[in-house]
């Protein structure tokens, strides 16, 4: 996808590609056309996703498009708050690169610097400004900006502006802006405070998550489990069962296929709801509940069911099936490891699935480590088949299927330690062809007991 299909007008490509940009980053591709349609957003994103281009770019094209004929001192009609002065001069760069092209002003307002300077750009007009709250409010006093034509609004890192104490800062910035306006607020998590910020703001918000990519790997250790597709679930309950994991997140690449694992989870005693587009809002929050609440262990969801879910600090996300489009498995995995906590990351991959992750590795610039769970060897007769990424995907096991492992093997696994356990000295073929070196040193990753 291109930064044209996105819409964005030619002013702006230009910059864009004059900066070296070439492909839009997965929360630019979402962002771009929602802002530009004029919608609210609660972007769940932190810094290094790409944000700050995914929403500067569509507000400086909605200014121009809505710009009445300039005459005398403009109106500011957009205004991004942020949490500190650094990440304000930062933006204000941004708007300044990306909108070098357009007619239009910016300015950057924070504290700690004479204010005069300041003033004196304000007072000439300018279309956007930057701005961390408390100066904002000082310039409010002093009258050197009126804030009652903002038409866009963006609260930049929301959840550091109320962690700083900001709250009160905002309510009176807020009361002086119409009511009438287009908001936008990222947020790296989705605290109970952010929840109600922007339940108090935002009007059928679209909901963005996106985690930061590669880094989202930095705090969580990522694996591949191989194994053949007819023993998926059978390897999961054990994994579950054997680690005694108390809140797991499990994804599956369809709704049919998350009703079924959920419900075979729940044949297998071990407490499950899935949550996809055909459920309910009623049953996606129950759900939600009872999975914070400890009622149910494990959550099986469809990669848009889980966009924007409020669940942080999850310690452990399997992948049951890895998601067809690779930069899906960052979203993925961005659920676990969050705010400096370890998290775990597991996939369970068969043979249809080794495309899938060689597109995956490559987006995350790493090879993730392959660990075999003893007595769940993937069968080396097992060919490749196609998957099937349509509604109503049927998992038909494929070949013959496998002895359970009997009870040395599954003791040897819960004994078992990774080292030497790995892909290139105990895996078929496929499996050998495919990882090569299982481990580099440097990406934050690393093998984790088998059992
Ligand atoms: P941000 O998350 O907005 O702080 O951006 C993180 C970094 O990504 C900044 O250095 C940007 O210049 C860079 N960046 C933003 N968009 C793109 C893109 N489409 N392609 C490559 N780099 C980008």
């Amino acid at each position: 996808m291109s930064f044209a299909s996105l819409g964005l007008l030619t002013e702006l490509r230009r910059a864009v590609s004059e900066k070296g940009y070439s492909e839009p980053t997965p929360i630019q591709k979402q962002a771009i056309p929602v802002i530009l349609e004029g919608r609210d957003l609660m972007g769940g994103a932190q810094t290094g996703t790409g944000k700050t281009a995914g929403f500067t770019l569509p507000l400086l094209q909605r200014l121009i498009e809505t710009q009445g004929p300039v005459k005398g001192r403009r109106p500011l009609r957009a205004l991004v708050l942020t949490p500190t002065r650094e990440l304000a001069a930062q933006v204000a760069e941004s708007v300044q690169i990306y909108g070098r092209y357009l007619p239009l002003r910016s300015a950057v307002v924070f504290g700690g610097v004479s204010i005069n300077p300041q003033k004196i750009k304000l007072i000439k007009g300018v279309d956007v400004l930057v701005a961390t709250p408390g100066r904002l409010l000082d310039h409010v006093s002093q009258r050197s900006v009126d804030l009652s034509n903002i038409d866009i609004l963006v609260l930049d890192e929301a959840d550091r502006m109320l962690d700083m104490g900001f709250i009160h800062d905002i309510k009176k910035i807020l009361a002086l802006i119409p009511n009438k306006k287009q908001t936008l607020l990222f947020s790296a998590t989705f605290s109970d405070d952010i929840m109600k910020l922007a339940n108090s703001l935002l009007r059928s918000p679209a909901l963005i998550q996106v985690a930061k990519q590669n880094a989202a790997t930095e705090t969580v250790t990522q694996v591949v489990h191989p194994v053949d597709k007819s023993r998926k679930r059978e390897l999961l309950s054990y994994l579950i069962g054997s680690n005694n994991w108390r809140q797991v997140l499990v994804f599956t690449r369809t709704k049919h296929g998350a009703n079924r694992l959920s419900e075979q989870l729940n044949t297998d005693g071990i407490l499950s709801a899935a949550i996809h587009g055909n459920k309910s809002q009623g049953a996606r929050t129950r759900a939600l509940a009872e999975f914070k609440s400890g009622k149910i262990r494990v959550l099986v969801a469809t990669d848009i069911a889980a966009r924007g879910l409020d669940i942080t600090q999850l310690p452990h996300v399997v992948n049951y099936e890895l998601p067809n489009v690779a930069e899906d498995y960052v979203h993925r995995i961005g659920r676990t490891g969050r705010a400096g906590n370890e998290g775990e990351a597991m996939s369970l991959v068969c043979v249809d699935e080794l495309k899938l992750l060689k597109d995956i590795e490559k987006l995350v610039k790493c090879e993730i480590p392959k660990d075999v769970v003893a007595g769940y060897e993937p069968d080396p007769a097992i060919k490749a088949e196609p998957i099937n990424k349509g509604r109503g995907q049927q998992q038909k096991p494929s070949g013959k299927k496998p002895a359970r492992p009997g009870r040395n093997a599954r003791i040897k696994s819960a004994n078992s330690k990774t080292d030497g356990n790995t892909a290139s000295n105990n895996t078929p073929s496929p499996w050998r062809k495919h990882s090569g070196k299982n481990r580099r040193a440097g990406t934050g990753n690393r093998t984790r007991n088998a059992a």
